[in-house]
């Protein structure tokens, strides 16, 4: 197994992690929906990107009548 050299200072352990910061989402609302949704992705609630359905988005569908 492969062993470290040398010791990792707490100094240089926390240099390290110091760029380890997660950046927080950036939503943009929905042009059509209004729902946020990821910069330059079709909106996931109405398929929309650019002020056009690109994805056409399925009605829910009820299990139980599905089933009978
Ligand atoms: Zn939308």
């Amino acid at each position: 197994m492969a062993v470290p050299q040398n010791r990792v200072t707490r100094s240089r352990r926390n240099m390290r992690r110091a760029h380890d910061a997660l950046s927080a989402a950036n939503p943009n609302e929905c042009n059509n929906c209004g729902e946020l949704k990821r910069p330059h992705h079709v909106c996931p609630s109405c398929g929309h990107y650019d002020s056009k359905e690109i994805v056409a988005v399925a009605r829910e569908v009820d299990i139980d009548e599905d089933a009978a």
